[in-house]
């Protein structure tokens, strides 16, 4: 699939939800267009002595709001094509959750296996400071944060490197997803699989959805594939095989598996440690490549790879009743459209992986703001409840144990609000798009397509054009 060009996928999705906004053709091409696009090259010396050129790219697709926000992704794959749809894709998850973010993305096309830790480091370094130089990152202006093959690690050397060359007192929101010590906030690694749970249980709590798929109104007993064990995969799976859904397909680079029986998930990242594969774990049995699983029988096929995965070729072989795009894109125009006419639910990638940036919002909110989220107040809460339970006590003839009073009056801390405030967006979000949706009969995509169009489109309407 050479002729693939993921920008073009995005923009063929917009123009569909373009023709139920309200906004001219003038308008609808600012909000598509990407503002600014940046490609560097500069080389790194390898641990052998030989020069080695990289190549990187930063993309910020629109300024309606600053910063502008969107990860940095180390792979092969990069492009500036594929760097400027992931920065669009940015823009619009945004204004689906209501994150006050213009869209961004960064890439370096690299194979991460290939360089030792400390060449990845002076890599990402380099990187950073060829962004600072162009003032593509600051806390005002474009906070990357970890895409696919990168990490609080490397997050935590771009703050650093930032640091070195800037004294502004907010440089610690220049970046999210950083480790805790250095400002990041609990909940982070998380995010994105974690909201992807909180946006697929949504989908599965809608009876008249449900009844058309033929399916039970709730996420349990339901049967699940992944694609990709990586941070959102693994946590995505995670939060569903809490939920009482069943694991019975996974998918990585050396091969796909299966088990109708279950997964055990915590065990095959075990195993997949020990061994370095997937293959032969317990009495999963191995399919004949590593997308097979994809069309597994089974209730719902999670993507957490990359993009471009669900396509032409294989869209038509794919049983899931319900594809939750964890991952960016992974979807084609075209196999969108033969999974739909079968009457798949598509749960679109620019709702359901925006909980990352959606905690990435709260960890820059934090590192504004300087302090921890709960520092202040959880104690202040755990003496009011106390004081209410104790008036409980008076009035009935109960005593509560100490155990009761710790568990009763418990005062929110970090990770409780984050987590709070994540769930709020994603049940939010969902139930904004799935409005749209009925009101103009189209998908869910195309509707949160719309939505986003509307609230990027009354920005861009308000805004001054100077001379
Ligand atoms: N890379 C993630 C995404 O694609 C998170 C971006 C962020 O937190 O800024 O949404």
């Amino acid at each position: 699939m050479s002729d693939y060009q993921f920008f073009a996928q995005v923009n063929k999705a917009f123009d569909k939800a373009a023709q139920h906004s309200r906004f001219d053709k003038g308008l609808l091409h600012q909000i598509k267009i990407c503002n600014t696009v940046y490609h560097v090259t500069f080389p790194l010396r390898r641990d052998d002595g030989s020069i080695e050129v990289i190549q990187g790219w930063r993309v910020e697709h629109s300024h309606h709001k600053l910063p502008t926000k969107g990860g940095i992704r180390f792979s092969t794959t990069v492009n500036e094509d594929e760097t400027m749809a992931l920065a669009a894709l940015m823009t619009y998850k945004c204004a689906v959750v209501d994150v006050p973010f213009g869209g961004a993305k960064g890439g370096i096309k690299i194979d991460k296996n290939n360089f030792s830790d400390a060449e990845i480091e002076r890599i990402t370094r380099r990187y950073t400071f060829e962004l600072i130089k162009k003032d593509f990152i600051g806390p005002g202006s474009d906070v990357p944060a970890p895409d696919y093959g990168t990490g609080a690690r490397e997050m935590g050397w771009i703050l650093d490197t930032y640091r070195q060359l800037s004294n502004d007192i907010n440089s610690e929101g220049c970046v999210t997803g950083k480790p805790i010590p250095q400002g990041g906030i609990r909940g982070r690694t998380e995010a994105t699989g974690r909201g992807v749970f909180f946006g697929v249980r949504e989908a599965c709590k809608n009876k008249d959805d449900m009844k058309e798929l033929g399916l039970e109104p709730s996420i349990e007993g339901k049967t699940f594939v992944v694609q990709g064990l990586g941070n959102v995969g693994y946590h995505s799976a995670k939060y569903m095989s809490e939920a009482g859904a069943k694991l019975v397909g996974v998918a990585e680079i050396e091969g796909s598996i299966y088990d109708p029986n279950g997964i055990d998930l915590e065990k095959l990242v075990e195993y997949r440690k020990e061994t370095g594969s997937i293959i032969g774990f317990e009495s999963t049995k191995e399919l004949e490549n590593n997308k097979a699983v994809m069309e597994a029988e089974c209730d719902i096929l999670i993507p957490a790879a990359l993009e471009n995965q669900i396509n032409a070729d294989n869209a038509s072989n794919v049983k899931a009743k319900i594809i939750a795009e964890a991952a960016n894109g992974p979807t084609t125009s075209e196999a969108h459209e033969i999974m739909k006419s079968r009457g798949a639910l598509i749960i679109p990638d620019n709702y359901l992986n925006a909980g990352g940036v959606t905690v990435s919002y709260f960890e820059w909110l934090k590192n504004l703001s300087h302090v921890r989220f709960g520092r202040l107040e959880k104690r202040a809460e755990e003496t009011s409840y106390r004081k209410i339970l104790s008036v409980v006590e008076n009035i009935s003839d109960r005593t509560f144990t100490e155990e009761e009073m710790q568990s009763l009056a418990h005062g929110a801390g970090e990770y409780e609000l984050v987590d709070s405030g994540l769930e709020e967006t994603m049940v939010n979000a969902y139930n904004e798009i799935n409005e749209l949706r009925k009101k103009h009969n189209i998908d869910l995509r195309t509707a949160a397509f719309l939505n986003a169009i509307e609230k990027v489109g009354i920005m861009y309407e308000q805004m001054g054009i100077f001379p």
